[in-house]
């Protein structure tokens, strides 16, 4: 029986795979995951990265950090200060670069906080009027962090977990007070990290019933089906967590699985087929998501098998999403006109039981917004989009436009077309640069 075993910056020196790495490539962990978070475990470095593809292989670029993921100068200077012994000019150094990667004030993360009786509700965010995301405290780290995660502040131990809640008492009560609120998506970090019974403590109060018939639908962001599929197979309360998922069940509510999933490669695993499997077991439906990256999935031939193979397995393809403008953006970004490309090439190329999938989708202030199409229209080259889900529920599926710019990467980099604005008040989509607005894992 397997048991997790991650590793961080200090440990992964003593991990059989460290001598697989050349001095410039350990260099580069050692020295940028002083300021980026770095985990990874067992599983993902014995089964999912093909060792003899490093550093190029999609894995290893998911969870390694590179030089590359600073600007050279940037680097030149982390090493430096690394090595002159100077621990201050070494903090120093670190903290602006943090800074310098996330442009989110603390005050923000308050944004999508409801109040009840004018107290705001600890760990949850309500954005969409249906769904409802909840942050259980125990759920706030993963089995390996990715290496663009827009979370990353959290990990490094910045103040956004005092945001996660540890009890499901308020949520409840806000619940109760929200007859429109069908879904709840319990999120992080990723909420599987928690045992068994610290989840059953968040999820058992939401079945009970009273006063919440409402809630028809639980929804459990995860990354462990990638990073763990242990969790549902053979750890001590895998068993008890699939029983926790049948009492879901039996309350009448769906369970869905939100599974991240970066790389075909995840799902490739007889562990990982097991995990799906049992999850299928148990009356759950196992949903797809994740963001299109450079270096790690931005190819039409990777979604297209990453969606064929999921649905051959029982999986629904649901949203892949445009990259965060957050931590090391400029490694990652793949300008919004190739995404479309990418998830176009793919979706031509896979039978309609993979096309429940929709993207790419930038999640921002106004909403989700998808990336149609790059038409010619009248003579002019522009970004055809739409809101698939909206603060403002009138905005969904009316089409806009934006004027066509090869570069652009995100919806702020972008200019109305036949309008004077885009249906929203773009004065405020620059608050939407922050950590907390898309769900985790
Ligand atoms: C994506 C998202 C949801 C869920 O939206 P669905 O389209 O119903 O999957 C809920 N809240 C926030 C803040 C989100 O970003
Ligand atoms: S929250 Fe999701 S994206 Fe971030 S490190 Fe965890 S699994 Fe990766």
């Amino acid at each position: 029986m397997p048991k997790y075993q991650p590793y961080n910056r200090r440990s992964i020196t003593r991990s059989p795979y460290w001598s697989k790495l050349d001095p410039e490539l350990r260099e580069a962990v050692d020295l940028i995951s002083q300021v980026l978070p770095f985990r990874t475990n067992d599983y993902v470095l014995s089964e999912l990265i093909d060792w003899d593809a490093v550093p190029d292989d999609p894995i290893y670029r998911l969870v390694f950090p590179h030089a590359t993921m600073l600007a050279g100068g940037e680097y030149q200077n982390l090493r430096s200060a690394s090595a002159s012994g100077d621990a201050g000019r070494l903090a120093t150094t670190i903290a602006s670069l943090r800074r310098s990667m996330n442009p989110h004030p603390a005050g923000q993360l308050t944004h999508n906080v409801p109040t009840l009786d004018d107290h705001p509700v600890e760990g949850v965010q309500h954005k969409y009027r249906e769904t409802v995301l909840f942050f259980p405290r125990a759920g706030q780290t993963c089995h390996a962090y990715c290496t663009f995660c827009f979370r990353w502040p959290q990990f490094v131990g910045d103040d956004e977990l005092r945001f996660a809640s540890a009890d499901a008492q308020g949520l409840v009560e806000y619940l109760r007070s929200q007859p429109d609120v069908t879904d709840v998506l319990i999120t992080g970090g990723d909420p599987l990290i928690a045992k068994t019974s610290t989840l059953a403590r968040y999820l058992e109060p939401l079945l009970s019933g009273d006063g919440l018939d409402h809630i028809r639908n639980i929804r459990i962001g995860t990354k462990s089906l990638g990073y763990w599929p242990h969790r549902f197979v053979s750890d001590p309360d895998a068993d008890d967590l699939l029983r926790l998922f049948e009492r879901i069940r039996a309350s009448g509510r769906q369970l869905a699985v939100m599974g991240h999933y970066s790389h075909p490669r995840e799902l490739q695993t007889d562990v990982a087929r097991k995990a799906i499997r049992r999850l299928g077991d148990v009356g759950a439906v196992l949903r797809m998501q994740a963001p299109l990256l450079r270096h790690i999935n931005d190819d039409p031939s990777i979604w297209r098998d990453l969606w064929a193979e999921g649905v051959a397995l029982g999986a629904v393809p649901y949203y892949m999403f445009v990259e965060r403008d957050t931590g090391p953006r400029n490694y990652f970004e793949v300008p919004l006109a190739r995404a479309h490309e990418i998830f176009q090439e793919a979706y031509q190329s896979v039978s309609g039981l993979c096309r429940s999938v929709r993207g790419p989708s930038m999640s921002a202030f106004p909403g989700k917004i998808l990336i149609d199409g790059t038409p010619t229209i009248a003579g002019e080259r522009v970004f055809a989009l739409q809101l698939i889900q909206a603060r403002d529920a009138a905005l969904v599926r009316q089409p806009f436009y934006a004027k066509f710019d090869p570069a652009a990467t995100w919806i702020t980099d972008l200019e109305p077309a036949f309008s004077d604005a885009f249906p929203f008040d773009l004065g405020v989509t620059h608050s939407s640069r922050r950590p907390l607005d898309l769900v985790g894992s």
